[in-house]
């Protein structure tokens, strides 16, 4: 089998979500950069990860990728059921219309254009390891579908194997773009998709059951996708021993539940991890570049994570078409990927980190009582899942009326955690310019989860 080396601009390991966004959008605002794309799925098996399959509606006009249209979309979303742990509670969010897609059909054409703006693309070929010289990534190896072993060289290479981090977990441990993650900052998910014997009710509607005791730590989803076909799952935080979400979809759920009842057929099973936590704190490391799952770039509250991939694809493509532009890939140059996304989305993303660990911390009988007392409502719900900002009004009603209550709740942290989001907000909007600052503010934002988490106990 011949050994060669390849050589390109930018080299992307992994065309997922992340992957194919930023090939898709680089080979585009940078015309004659040289792009390789490689992964190990087959062009039948694109974006074939297991996934609830569920994207909003802005994360289109935020990246500058087309909608999803014709055979892409499985079903248009036009809101959201929330349900309480007992089920007497159901809150109707409208605000967020969205899809449920086909991921192979809106992956295929994010790389088939990118095909046609010139980006190579290596499909069933595996990235093996990251070639490190002088101090900086210098690409990967890989073995290509004829069993081939080929070494690709690029001024940048780009991690988007998503949560198996095929490259970021054998970057030397020093590097702060190498930042492992906690097991208890992850959801492991698994999900079927079912063919049933009777129409869903209200099929553009997705469903989500919050139920410590089902799914502790996460929640369980029914999303239907057409009039006679589901995709439903649960996710369960991960480091806490809890049983497989499989065994509890299974045990509790399949067969159990009126609307998984009548099933005739299942199209698919499987699970894998979700990250749950704040992004990684750089997306940038020397000749490296990390995103979507692998940089933790996920919604740390519901754990849907191809709209922050894609956004952070789209800044990479920005930070990338600027390098080749100027032709400087250093760190320094990179790194208004980093300050895009974190004053963006990132800001966001670790305030609802915090409200994630508070959630995770609150009991059903707490969730039962905050829900039936509207203690939330759903414009709040929304609003704090949009901004990332916990309103005040909401956190003096709550107070209220759990000062009334008479029992002790962990709902009457609600002003910390509304503080403690504010804070943090305000620390990613002063993220470092440069690599250089990333110590300093790592130190900052350490004390205040190591402060925020004292203060939940
Ligand atoms: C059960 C479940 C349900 C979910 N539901 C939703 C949802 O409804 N909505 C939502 O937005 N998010 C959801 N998520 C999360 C979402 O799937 C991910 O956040 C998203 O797919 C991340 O995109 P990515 O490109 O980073 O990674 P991936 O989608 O994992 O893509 C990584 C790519 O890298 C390739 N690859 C990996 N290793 C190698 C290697 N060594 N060599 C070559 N190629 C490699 C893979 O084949 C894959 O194509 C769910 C996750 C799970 C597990």
């Amino acid at each position: 089998m011949a050994e060669g080396s390849l050589r390109y601009d930018v080299a992307i390991a992994g065309a997922g979500p992340a992957g194919a966004t930023l090939a898709y959008l680089a080979s585009r605002m940078a015309r004659g950069i040289r792009i390789a794309l490689v992964d190990f799925r087959r062009w039948d098996n694109l974006w074939g990860k297991p996934c609830g399959d569920a994207i909003s509606h802005h994360t289109f006009p935020e990246t500058g990728v087309e909608p999803p249209r014709g055979e892409e979309v499985r079903q248009l979303v036009k809101g959201i059921l929330i349900y309480s742990p007992d089920e007497r509670t159901v809150f109707r969010v409208d605000a967020e219309s969205g899809y449920i897609i086909d991921r192979t059909k809106l992956g295929q054409r994010l790389v088939r254009e990118a095909e046609d703006n010139g980006v190579d693309v290596y499909l069933e070929a595996r990235v093996l390891s990251p070639i490190i010289e002088g101090g900086r990534v210098q690409g990967f190896a890989a073995r290509l579908k004829d069993g081939s072993k080929v070494e690709f060289r690029a001024k940048v290479t780009v991690e988007a194997t998503g949560g198996g981090m095929a490259l970021k977990t054998r970057l030397p441990r020093s590097w702060p773009v190498a930042e492992p993650i906690n097991p208890q900052d992850t959801n492991i998910a698994y999900r079927e998709k079912l063919v049933l014997g009777e129409d869903v009710e209200e099929p553009h509607y997705i469903r989500i059951y919050i139920n410590q005791e089902i799914a502790p730590g996460g929640y369980w989803w029914y999303f239907p996708e057409g009039i006679r076909e589901v995709n439903s799952g649960l996710g369960v935080q991960g480091g806490k021993g809890y049983p497989s979400p499989m065994k509890i979809f299974r045990e509790k759920l399949l067969g159990r539940r009126p609307e998984l009842r009548r099933i005739v057929r299942v199209v698919e099973a499987g699970g894998a991890m979700v990250p749950t936590r704040r992004p990684a704190d750089t997306l940038v490391g020397p000749g490296i570049i990390v995103l979507g799952d692998a940089a933790y770039t996920v919604n740390p509250v519901h754990g849907g994570g191809m709209s922050y991939s894609m956004r952070a694809a789209r800044y990479a493509a920005e930070a990338v078409a600027k390098a080749w532009e100027d032709d400087d890939w250093s760190m320094e140059k990179l790194w208004m990927l980093n300050t895009a996304y974190m004053h963006r989305v990132g800001a966001r993303q670790a305030s609802l980190d915090l409200f994630r660990l508070f959630l995770q911390r609150l009991s059903d009988d707490d969730l039962n009582y905050g829900m039936a007392k509207g203690l939330m409502r759903e414009k709040d719900i929304y609003e704090t899942s949009i901004s990332g900002e916990l309103k005040m009004s909401v956190v003096e009603k709550v107070s209220r009326v759990i000062a009334g209550l008479g029992r002790p709740s962990l709902l009457i942290k609600l002003k910390v955690v509304a503080d403690y989001m504010r804070r943090i907000r305000e620390l990613y909007r002063r993220y470092p310019e440069s690599p250089r600052g990333l110590e300093a503010w790592k130190a900052e934002l350490r004390s205040l989860y190591t402060e925020y988490l004292e203060n939940l106990r």
